[in-house]
């Protein structure tokens, strides 16, 4: 037997499969997708096995064995394997690089793993054609504990299939050990009265002064269920010590309990019934109801505005791909993944939920991926790699937000979760659900057809023919046809020239009074960019730039530490300009910091929670200004993308942007679409209960048609303006594009290899046949660009150039890049220079 194994070394020349042998003893334990360590340069190296085969195309005699098993289970099934050969390809990523990307990053070194019978009991003679207990489940019997894995294995070598069938089946029970998960976490657990008379008893007993005290011990009363020490401690307010109390009293016990990790232990989600769905919503459940019965590989936009009941449409249609046994997928962008999100699906699925995010640990990563694994969870909800959770039967992907950026990893493999799903759906004849209230141009010109279906989409790319494009799925009314917020525009030109220097206009500053003192509540959004915290000498303009990259050093108030944010280079921030000795050099806060200050100095008393990214750094401090912000603790939630997304609080009936513009200016084709669905997106947040909703968007642009029709919720506004822009300059979605950036520590190195490259590509196009903007009918066109320096054009000590390819239609652009790569590069391979490719880039650096 031979093994077809990827090393993980991620380089050109060894991007391609080599074939190992299999041991004997190792003979049907090693699979498609098993991690295996095999020797490779004269080192043991991790790799996957990608394909197994009778016969090698070398020489057998000359083959090495596979050194090791590394996991007893294959962490990726067939199914992964392909689709990461596809990303590879398709995103020019090296295989190992898109293989690792799909298992938890625990799973790094070799697991370790015991197994027990689950059900002492029970008869499995059932398991072999034999009587009694097959002779491993004997051995396992006999032991009377847990056995190591790696001891069935030498022991049985013939029963690798048995045996993991039976870990499949839940008859035994296998506990892996890695290293961040060798020590078994324990928790503090606070447990309610055994003697409910004595209890009550003492309860009105109490004296005044233990107040607190009586608290505790009606709250265990009332609620009669264990609950951790940490998550009673927030809950009453009160301190552990408090707990302790009245645990020495005998009244409530504490014990330490061992725990799976699960992040969202200890905490009650109230279990919700599905809604009596609206006319709106029934037809486009529908719709996707059909698919599911089919088991038809569609792919769905549901263009839904803020409030109509999105999420309910993606709570139900889980329902019912649950119902045949197939397993879901709901991808939310990282910023949006908040408990409130969480809450919504583990209220209607309760365990068998999934949570995927980057603020787990390692550990609590890994177990949340088990789960999936082995079948205890039917629902995953998770950021962008939780597309790759390792389901056996998918049977439906959700994505909400499509459009957000972030479904694009922006490091190697830089793949598109939107574009991924639309190709594991395939494999499973799952149906995907595209969910917006402002779907990127893309999308949408996929779904109405706009473009023909081989032009420019990525999402119809490859699945165009075989499932007709995506279907646009529209639901224009919020749910119980509340009405959509009124958004007035500030002109802030006005407001200087009325004399108003404040960052507030008056308008708004009225309107926060007025919230103030009706006790409503109010969302005020600061659009992140542009504002930064460069430090810069107002006298000569002089400003702390890094001496490694081209961009502006970021300044750290409490520190007073400038750092760079791609290199990590810091210094400490000068008293005198270095240039003019000018001691006018200022540091500018971030943005939200000096809203804040201004919060507090026109409006005393007000309360604030301030939300960006030097706030939210610590682990569960999202969920904590939610959570107050939603307990009404606060009359203001300040932030800056973060609060834009997803947030459903009732007594929100204002919202505010401090500057529509900042984002619109930016050297990046997608600056209006960007602008115009931050906008809509924030307004959304007012009024989606019974108090009406008000939106003041203050701007220096008022006649700019993405505020304008963000202003007037107008999508179809928006859109017909944008695309005459994009096919004016030929941007997607009227083409696609691939950056090829180019770096090297020597500029004319680097001038040379960039001209190479975009010469060859250029040559490479013209004998191939397609050239220039249009052929004939427009449907296919390549064109190259550059070389130009990078918008950075330096990072790390290194220059960087860059390429760009546009092109439309069947052109086989990856292939004519690989090819011009090839042939610039030395005889191993080995290109010139550095060379990253980005296939649909999102965002142009
Ligand atoms: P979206 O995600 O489209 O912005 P949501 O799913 O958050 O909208 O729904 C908005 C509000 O309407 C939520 O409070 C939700 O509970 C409520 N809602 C959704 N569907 C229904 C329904 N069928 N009947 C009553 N209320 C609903
Ligand atoms: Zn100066
Ligand atoms: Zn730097």
């Amino acid at each position: 037997m031979i093994a077809k194994v990827i090393v993980d070394v991620p380089s050109r020349a060894t991007d391609r499969p080599f074939d190992y042998t299999i041991p004997a003893g190792l003979i049907g334990w090693v699979e498609i997708g098993s991690r295996v360590g095999v020797p490779f340069g004269g080192r043991v190296l991790q790799g996957f096995v990608i394909g197994l085969a009778d016969y090698a195309d070398v020489d057998v005699s000359k083959l090495k064995p596979i050194a090791e098993l590394l996991d007893h289970v294959p962490p990726l099934s067939p199914d992964l394997v392909e689709l990461a050969q596809w990303i590879s390809e398709k995103y020019f990523c090296a295989l190992t690089t898109a293989l690792q990307v799909m298992i938890p990053a625990a799973l790094k070194g070799k697991a370790d793993s015991v197994v027990t019978i689950s059900e002492e009991e029970q008869d499995y003679s059932w398991l072999h054609a034999g009587e009694g207990d097959a002779p491993w489940l004997a051995f396992i019997r006999a032991s009377g504990g847990p056995v190591r894995m790696a001891a069935l294995q030498e022991r049985f070598p013939d029963d690798a299939a048995a045996i993991k069938q039976a870990i499949k089946l839940g008859i035994l029970t296998e506990q892996v050990s890695i290293k961040d998960r060798l020590s078994v976490r324990k928790v503090l657990t606070v447990y309610p009265p055994d003697n409910e008379a004595l209890a009550q008893e003492a309860l009105a007993n109490y004296s005044a002064r233990a107040a607190k005290q009586q608290e505790v011990l009606r709250y265990m009363l009332e609620n009669r269920e264990p609950i951790t020490m940490s998550a009673l401690v927030e809950t009453l307010s009160t301190t552990s010590g408090t707990i302790r109390a009245v645990a020495d009293k005998g009244l409530i016990t504490l014990r330490e309990v061992e725990t799976q990790r699960d992040p969202y232990a200890g905490r009650n989600f109230k279990r919700t019934e599905p809604l009596p769905l609206t006319e709106g919503q029934q037809a486009v459940y529908e719709e996707i109801a059909e698919a599911l019965d089919a088991e038809a590989s569609r792919v769905f936009l549901l263009h839904g505005v803020t409030g109509s009941g999105k999420t309910e449409v993606y709570l139900q249609t889980i329902e019912r791909c649950l119902q045949y046994e197939r397993q879901a997928i709901v991808l939310v962008p990282e910023i949006a993944l908040t408990p409130q999100m969480v809450e919504r699906f583990k209220g209607r699925f309760g365990d068998s939920v999934a949570v995927l995010h980057s603020r787990l640990s390692n550990g609590e990563r890994y177990d949340e991926w088990r789960k999936i694994r082995e079948g205890r969870a039917q629902v995953a909800v998770g950021a962008r790699s939780a597309v790759f959770a390792p389901f056996q039967r998918v049977g439906l992907i959700i994505i909400d937000e499509e459009h957000e950026s972030s479904y694009k990893q922006e490091e190697s493999p830089k793949y598109h979760a939107r574009d991924v799903a639309v190709r594991r759906a395939r494999q499973h004849g799952a149906a995907v659900v595209l969910g917006s209230a402002t779907p990127s141009l893309e999308s949408f010109a996929a779904a109405s057809r706009i473009l023909s279906a081989a032009s420019a989409f990525s999402v119809s790319d490859d699945s165009a023919k075989s499932s007709g494009g995506a279907a646009l799925l529209p639901m224009p009314h919020r749910v119980g046809n509340r009405p959509m917020p009124k958004v007035h525009l500030i002109d802030m030109r006005d407001e200087l020239k009325a004399g108003n220097r404040s960052m507030f206009s008056r308008q708004l500053h009225e309107a926060l009074l007025d919230r103030l003192e009706k006790g409503e509540q109010s969302v005020l959004l600061l659009n992140r960019r542009g504002y930064s915290t460069f430090v810069m000498c107002r006298s000569c303009g002089y400003t702390a730039q890094c001496p490694h990259c081209d961009i502006s050093l970021t300044f750290h108030q409490k520190s007073r530490v400038m750092r760079c944010h791609y290199c990590g280079h810091a210094e400490q921030a000068p008293e005198k300009c270095p240039t003019c000795e000018s001691e006018h050099i200022r540091f500018f806060g971030t943005g939200t910091q000096r809203v804040e200050e201004e919060l507090a100095k026109l409006f005393p008393g007000i309360r604030v929670i301030r939300m960006d990214v030097d706030t939210t750094t610590e682990k569960g401090s999202h969920e904590k200004w939610l959570t107050m912000f939603g307990e009404r603790k606060a009359d203001v939630l300040l932030g800056t993308q973060m609060v834009a997304k997803g947030l459903d609080f009732p007594y929100v009936t204002l919202v505010g942007v401090i500057a529509a513009d900042t984002s619109l200016h930016l050297p990046d084709f997608r600056a209006a679409e960007k602008t115009f669905q931050l906008l809509t997106q924030v307004a959304g947040r007012a009024g989606r209960h019974e108090l009406l909703g008000e939106v003041i968007v203050q701007t220096y642009n008022p006649e700019h048609y993405a505020i304008v029709s963000a202003q007037h919720h107008d999508y179809a506004a928006f859109v017909q303006e944008e695309l005459k822009h994009r096919r004016f300059m030929s941007y997607p979605p009227f083409c696609r594009l691939i950056v090829v950036t180019l770096s090297d520590e020597q500029l004319t190195l680097l001038i040379t290899a960039g001209d190479k490259l975009a010469s060859t590509l250029r040559q490479l196009a013209y004998e191939s046949g397609v050239k220039g903007w249009i052929d004939s009918d427009g449907s296919r066109f390549i064109d190259i660009l550059g070389p130009v320096a990078s918008p950075i054009p330096r990072m790390k000590d290194r220059y960087r150039f860059q390429c760009m390819i546009k092109y439309r239609g069947n052109v086989g652009a990856i292939d004519l890049l690989k090819q011009a790569i090839s042939m610039i590069s030395g005889p191993q391979g080995q290109p010139p220079v550095q060379i990253s490719v980005d296939v649909d880039p999102q965002v142009i650096l």
